[in-house]
């Protein structure tokens, strides 16, 4: 008896119908759930032993479980999100209590986004928000010596590439303390941690990265200068939680380090501070797995309260490069540490579908997500969390325009999006201007808008009862700007 049972479920669960019907979706969404799971529990089981688990095995075990979409069943999900997409869409227009349709025929979008509560940020970079008003002080104070072999050693190091342009600026350099330099050429120097205008490619982006370990040495008041500055221009855009993504070491004094800047940053400025320890791609996956133990052991202080994998996703991807990360916290539920990972940004797609099989908490931009039907879907039902930069996706030339970029179809089809700036320093941009540009360009309605910002919090990487109180601020932030721009667009 049992064997016929099982003979007719895995007929069922294996057999492609040739016409797809409606209910081949769940089977073959169900199949790949169950993969997902099969695949997790073995990539525990090999963390155990202390053995990595290659792509070829990952492949053909998920090949074994989950049944390919065929192109009909794909064309009948698509059909399906597209309906789902406008229904959401009509329901946020009669939620809404205003419409920005007027906000953008006035031109009252920068005005408008500069007085919308934020609540908070998600994804951010210490390293790439620096603004050059901390910097011209932090480079006098640590005085480094710059030349172009010194830049090209820090590069090499690291990883990017500057222009050929800056390259010569710096081969005229003697190797210098910053100090002597003129003040055209300090402000050139300055200007090279900066992204210039328009799109550029990430190597282009990671050689900023380099310039910030010149003033790496500045001692923790001389830090202060910088972290101030973008915490006080946040509080004046309307945000008053932050997670910041920083390379710290998995010691007590590392891990103290950024907790007493938390608090400080705290009582300075009022704005709620937490740290998520990042951990670059760019470094060995043994060493990930090494740091991930270190990690686990250490009694970890209340201001750092989760892990976030960075860098250029093309080469290293999220299983060959996580594992020993993520696949180790799956062993520890008992260890309060939250996870965050960049994926679907570059590189592989299947690092998306990874990120959900590790059960990583939140995913970093996510924008390619938009063009895999079958793990879009799933992502729907596993209520898949994504942090989106619109602006920074624009200027790595992760997409073209911001009209193409998917985060309101995510939120449509309930995906949780929330915004951020990712590394505004380097980009010279800030919140009020993704607000703008999500406004702008996209045909966001104002309730989606809220849901975005409320998703800040919903979503932050907080204590139940402190997320409460956070969210219940920005709802009082909200019922003050909402009444002051009812009265103000019923005046027009
Ligand atoms: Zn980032």
């Amino acid at each position: 008896m049992s064997r016929i049972i099982i003979f007719v479920i895995l007929v069922s669960c294996t057999t492609i119908p040739k016409d797809s019907k409606p209910h081949d979706l769940d089977i073959v969404v169900e199949s790949h759930l169950k993969a997902y799971d099969t695949a997790r529990e073995f990539l525990k089981e090999r963390i155990k032993v202390g053995k990595a688990v290659t792509r070829d095995e990952w492949e053909s075990l998920l090949a074994k479980q989950a049944i390919p979409a065929n192109q009909k069943l794909l064309a009948q999900i698509d059909q399906r999100h597209k309906l789902a997409i406008a229904q959401a869409k009509e329901t946020a227009r009669q939620s809404s209590l205003f419409s920005l349709a007027k906000v953008r025929q006035d031109d009252l979008v920068e005005k408008f986004c500069a007085e919308i509560p934020k609540g908070g940020a998600l994804h951010l970079h210490p390293s790439g928000m620096i603004h050059k008003e901390p910097l011209r002080k932090l480079m006098v104070r640590v005085n480094p010596k710059v030349s172009r072999k010194i830049i090209e050693d820090l590069i090499k190091s690291g990883a990017g590439n500057l222009y050929p342009g800056e390259l010569d600026f710096l081969n005229d350099l003697p190797p210098t303390p910053y100090i002597d330099l003129s003040p055209e050429q300090q402000e050139r120097m300055v200007g090279l941690f900066f992204l210039p205008q328009g799109a550029h490619p990430f190597s282009r982006f990671e050689a900023v990265f380099n310039f910030t370990s010149l003033i790496h040495k500045a001692d923790f008041d001389a830090k202060r200068v910088y972290y101030s500055y973008f915490t006080a221009l946040a509080k004046e855009q309307g945000i008053f939680y932050q997670e910041l993504s920083k390379g710290m070491k998995a010691n007590p004094d590392g891990l103290a380090y950024y907790d007493e800047l938390a608090l400080w940053l705290e009582k300075e400025h009022g704005v709620r501070t937490n740290f998520l320890m990042s951990y670059g791609r760019w470094a060995s996956a043994k060493r990930h797995f090494q740091k991930t133990a270190e990690l686990i052991k250490q009694d970890i202080p209340p201001r750092v309260v989760g892990v976030n994998m960075v860098g250029y996703e093309a080469h290293e991807p999220l299983l060959e490069k996580g594992q020993g990360l993520y696949g180790q916290l799956l062993l520890h539920p008992d260890r309060p540490i939250h996870t965050s990972a960049h994926v679907g940004e570059h590189g592989d797609p299947r690092n998306l579908r990874d990120a959900m099989i590790m059960k990583i908490e939140r995913l970093g931009h996510g924008v390619l997500l938009a063009d895999q039907v079958l793990e879009l879907e799933i992502a729907r039902r596993l209520g898949v969390v994504i942090e989106t930069s619109v602006l920074s996706n624009l200027k790595l030339g992760v997409i073209e325009d911001v009209a193409e970029h998917p985060f309101l179809k995510f939120l449509r089809l309930g995906l949780r999006v929330s915004l951020s700036t990712d590394d505004e320093g380097i980009f010279r941009t800030n919140i009020n201007q993704e607000c703008q540009a999500a406004i702008l360009y996209t045909d966001i309605e104002y309730s989606e808008l809220k849901e975005v910002f409320e998703n800040s919090l919903h979503t932050a990487f907080l204590e139940e009862q402190e997320k409460s109180e956070l969210i219940e601020k920005l709802k009082e932030r909200f019922k003050d700007f909402e009444k002051s721009w009812l009265m103000k667009l019923k005046s027009l």
